[in-house]
């Protein structure tokens, strides 16, 4: 018999066929890591865990479909930054991360969606310096629990960084075997992280994004995500286009941001179906342009979703990004009316359709929304439970849970989340990390349980050796490399208008 889980008497959001959610007064059964029932008066049996749910909301788990995970120990050091600030900061100092660097940085990323709700993330996982970086993050990865493509992503490393020299291997022997060796173990954890492959260099020869996708999908990637946006700064290589001409643009396919893409490039991903992940924090803050879901010019929201991007930059709250993508598109629709003297006599989109692309939508993105993304009987078990009752929450709750969820949630408000039926925050609190389950594939911590407490004091100790040597980093000369090696357009850089 596998273990089995009765949630009690709370409000269950659930879709209907047209994405419609519909609260629903009802006790939820969960079987080893399955829904197995969805309605009132279940009759526990046996061995079954008994929770009381009067006065909460079960809602389905959180999908984060743009995040890179390992950022933790940068936190806080990009709060005013553009993206061109960040290129150094944030990106290419993965390149100073030690393995346990990244351990622990993994750790506690994945650790904070857990914590927010997030119970699948796209990991744009950056950090590829050698095998043993990679491998240290996958073991965090399946050690914290979380449901994760771990996005495995070639990338350059910072050779010098003055004067700024990055290497020119890319997808190096090496590299490419290591994609292999990890497509041969996937999926990590029990089947919760699955391999992904991310790519950011799409200006290079077709043949060489050709083979590349080809030796990840023989390597058992379902999923190739890449950044793509279109500003005055980045290079005008249209790279859904390009993808497209090359007959690789398909489902598979998930951009971070496509800012700014124009009408035929729309098009072309609803043709496709490929997918996009908006951030609305990171888009909005650096200059990035205004996410693209609730456009209604380019008419995509079909194939968007969410993604809390860097939580070195924003929390990673998933309803907090709903709530900011909303409001920004509500702002930007009514000011328009407010140019032509006029005021809309509706309000823009719902808390419903910003509800929905941080859950099913986020599911579709990633080919799983048979499996998760709505609470459904069969699907599995990655569920939040919000106390309806907190200070942030009570009466919006009772009258309208959605809308509780998108305006009124904060992470605190969050007591249980569930993933692939496995509790990993009750009471509030995150559960203790099970070291052992990622030794597989990396050991470099000797305790095997580790409270929240442990990872935390382990944070602080990390950031502060880490800035050590961040702090001796000439930004200004690693920003002008940026430039050079990406072909950036420095002239479009304005200090005013
Ligand atoms: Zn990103």
């Amino acid at each position: 018999m596998p273990t089995s889980m009765l949630l009690q008497g709370g409000t269950v959001l659930v879709h209907d066929q047209n994405d419609h959610v519909k609260a629903t007064q009802a006790d939820l059964l969960i079987e080893g890591n399955t829904i197995a029932k969805i309605e009132a008066g279940i009759k526990p049996t046996a061995g079954t865990e008994v929770v009381d749910c009067f006065d909460k909301i079960i809602c389905p788990g959180f999908i984060d479909t743009h995040h890179h995970v390992w950022q933790t120990l940068l936190k806080g050091r990009h709060a005013n930054q553009t993206l061109l600030e960040y290129f150094p900061s944030g990106n290419f100092v993965s390149s100073m991360h030690t393995p346990t660097d990244l351990f622990w940085g993994e750790l506690g990323g994945a650790l904070e969606c857990l914590d927010v709700g997030t119970t699948t993330v796209v990991d744009h996982a950056h950090i590829n310096i050698s095998a043993e970086h990679t491998k240290a993050a996958i073991a965090a990865t399946v050690s914290s629990g979380i449901r994760s493509v771990f996005a495995y992503c070639p990338i350059r490393r910072v050779e010098t960084w003055k004067p700024f020299v990055l290497s020119q291997d890319l997808l190096t022997d090496w590299a490419m075997e290591l994609l292999q060796e990890l497509g041969s173990k996937s999926p990590f954890g029990d089947g919760r992280v699955q391999l992904g492959l991310a790519f950011d260099e799409f200006f290079q020869p077709k043949e060489v994004i050709a083979n590349l996708f080809q030796k990840a999908r023989e390597a058992g990637v379902k999923v190739i995500t890449g950044h793509y946006v279109r500003n005055a700064i980045m290079p005008p290589t249209k790279t859904i286009e390009v993808l497209h001409s090359y007959g690789l643009l398909d489902t598979s396919i998930l951009f971070s941001h496509a800012s700014n893409i124009d009408a035929d490039e729309a098009a072309l991903l609803l043709k496709t179906n490929s997918h996009v992940s908006c951030t609305p924090s990171t888009e909005l803050q650096m200059g990035q342009g205004d996410p693209v879901a609730f456009q209604s010019k380019l008419g995509i929201e079909s194939q968007c979703s969410l993604g809390a991007d860097c939580h070195s930059n924003n929390n990673a709250s998933i309803p907090g990004q709903m709530n900011l993508l909303l409001q920004s598109s509500r702002a930007n629709y009514s000011e328009e009316f407010n140019k032509q003297g006029k005021v809309p006599a509706k309000v823009y989109k719902t808390v419903e359709d910003a509800f929905n692309l941080g859950t099913i939508a986020g599911a579709r993105a990633i080919g799983m929304e048979d499996k998760v993304g709505s609470l459904a009987v069969g699907k599995i078990a990655d569920l939040v439970v919000f106390d309806a009752s907190s200070p942030s929450m009570v009466c919006g709750a009772q009258h309208d849970p959605v809308a509780a969820v998108v305006l009124h949630s904060t992470p605190r408000d969050i007591e249980m989340v569930i993933v692939d039926g496995i509790v990993r925050k009750v009471g509030g609190k995150l559960c203790a990390v099970d070291v052992k389950a990622g030794r597989d594939m990396w050991v470099g911590e000797e305790r095997d349980t580790l409270e929240w407490k442990d990872v935390a004091k382990m944070l602080v100790e990390k950031r502060e050796a880490l800035q050590e040597k961040l702090g001796k980093i000439d930004y200004e000369e690693a920003t002008t490399g940026t430039i050079k090696a990406w072909h950036l357009d420095e002239t479009s850089i304005a200090e005013h208008l």
